[in-house]
């Protein structure tokens, strides 16, 4: 029987949870608890004050934030369902404010047109019991789709390598544990899409012609890479797919950025780039069969730093904003006995003891096989709570140990102060809104960068010219 309300589903699941044989289920998990008393005073103490902010605070901020949907094309048609992936990429210009910003109430009007504006980028797949442009399965039907969005996204329309699918063949070469690439246009897939073959280690190239398996003669895209596919079913939901997909295009599309500013002015991204933050909706991972771009964004982040820090500039900053999840849920628990304007740099080992408890291994050190930027816990001075990522200090965690020790030093992090400066800046707004980009473009010029948008331009540009 369907549920009426809210009201009967919440009293429903308060009688299921005080039944006894529930209560007895229960006394068998391990489960995070309300800290006691002296449990919240101990990790409070872990806190340290805040440090300030040592460079200058960049004018350019990208907030990248990214949302699915899958749904019926029509109510007598349930099974038949399209997904659909939105990423909204929006430029805010810091130093200028819009009229938004000299009004002392926000015009909800003007934040709706940013809302709107902010869907900057569709991508539309099939799902259940719908193939595309004559494919014979959902599953091919979704490769060809996602393959064609990411080589048509391009910066410059008219060049093919500076599409989102070549940013990917960038970051392919990074990747280790697989058979190298010879070339940077080519990358490796590492086995056949096709379920009747076992073809494997499979070079494509960073081209537009259609290319073959070489064993069997199935078309195979670059994207294939990503290892999406794998979660696409012909005939069931692919919200899963979807969530991935959404997932790794959100990072693609930062590192995208960073790629166009440092090969459009090889001698001089340096600048650009010291002026540019990046505000990720949520942590700095990439979870499921693409998790492996996590650890070649690691690598070309360290590469392009060593640049940065050549020429006395801070790290590349780019932050996840953590609204929700187990580290934010704890804190918010022990949220009082927490000082104002203090900081903490959240180790393993406090983790695996109150934090999460769905750990796969104890051999290996959290977030070894997704994440690419490190939990604070922050308090400002004005009493909110707030969990981010920034990217680890280190290149590689080849070496689990030192992976994990280094990642919990705060001193690593020479960037923190500029990140807590940022957060202050937007804090309120940050706060009270739910959409990341939203919250940051209400007080200043937001420009949304859409495929034809001059976004190098937009961020050399020291004004934005009305
Ligand atoms: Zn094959």
């Amino acid at each position: 029987m369907p549920f009426t309300s809210d009201l009967t589903d919440r009293t429903t699941h308060v009688d299921i949870v005080n039944n006894p044989d529930i209560q007895h289920f229960l006394s068998n998990c391990k489960y995070m608890i309300e800290p006691t008393g002296e449990e919240a005073t101990q990790i409070a103490s872990l806190f340290s004050g805040a440090p300030s902010c040592k460079h200058l605070l960049p004018n350019n901020i990208i907030a990248i934030d990214g949302g699915n949907y899958e749904a019926s094309i029509d109510e007598n048609l349930p099974f038949t369902r399209l997904g659909y992936v939105k990423v909204g990429n929006i430029l805010i210009k810091r130093n200028s404010f819009t009229e938004l910003g000299s009004e002392r109430f926000i015009d909800p009007f003007k934040v709706a047109q940013i809302t709107k504006n902010n869907a900057a980028t569709v991508f539309a797949f099939p799902s259940s019991n719908m193939v595309y442009k004559g494919q014979t399965t959902v599953r091919d039907s979704f490769r060809l789709a996602m393959d064609g969005y990411l080589y048509k996204y391009r910066t410059n329309p008219a060049d093919s390598k500076t599409s989102l699918r070549s940013t990917l063949f960038k970051l392919a070469s990074y990747r280790s544990n697989i058979k190298q690439a010879s070339a940077a246009a080519e990358l490796i897939l590492h086995k056949c899409p096709n379920p009747e073959c076992n073809a494997e280690d499979i070079p494509v190239w960073d081209i537009a012609e259609s290319q073959q398996c070489p064993t069997c003669h199935h078309t195979i895209y670059p994207s294939d890479c990503l290892r999406i596919w794998e979660e696409v079913d012909d005939n069931s939901s692919n919200q899963t797919a979807l969530t991935r997909f959404t997932n790794v295009v959100e990072h693609l599309f930062a590192m995208h950025y960073i790629r166009m500013v440092v090969e459009n002015s090889p001698n001089s991204f340096v600048d650009t780039l010291s002026n540019l933050c990046f505000f990720m909706d949520g942590p700095l991972a990439i979870f499921g069969n693409s998790a492996w771009v996590h650890a070649s964004i690691l690598k070309y982040l360290a590469e392009l730093n060593k640049t940065m820090r050549a020429h006395g500039k801070s790290d590349i900053l780019i932050l996840g904003l953590c609204k929700s999840g187990a580290v934010y849920d704890y804190f918010k628990l022990i949220d009082t006995d927490l000082s104002e304007n203090s900081i903490y740099c959240l180790t393993d080992k406090i983790r695996e003891r109150y934090v999460n408890f769905n750990r796969t291994s104890s051999e290996t050190t959290f977030g070894n096989e997704t994440y690419y930027g490190q939990d604070f816990i922050y308090k400002t001075a004005s009493g909110r709570l707030f969990v981010f990522n920034i990217p680890y200090p280190v290149a590689t965690k080849s070496s689990t140990t030192n992976f994990e020790l280094e990642k919990s030093k705060i001193e690593n992090y020479a960037n923190l102060g500029t990140y807590l400066s940022l957060l202050n800046d937007f804090e309120c707004d940050l706060y009270e809104s739910a959409v990341v980009p939203v919250a940051l473009a209400k007080r200043h010029t937001a420009i949304s960068l859409n495929p034809g948008s001059k976004v190098l331009d937009l961020l050399t540009k020291a004004n934005l010219q009305k």
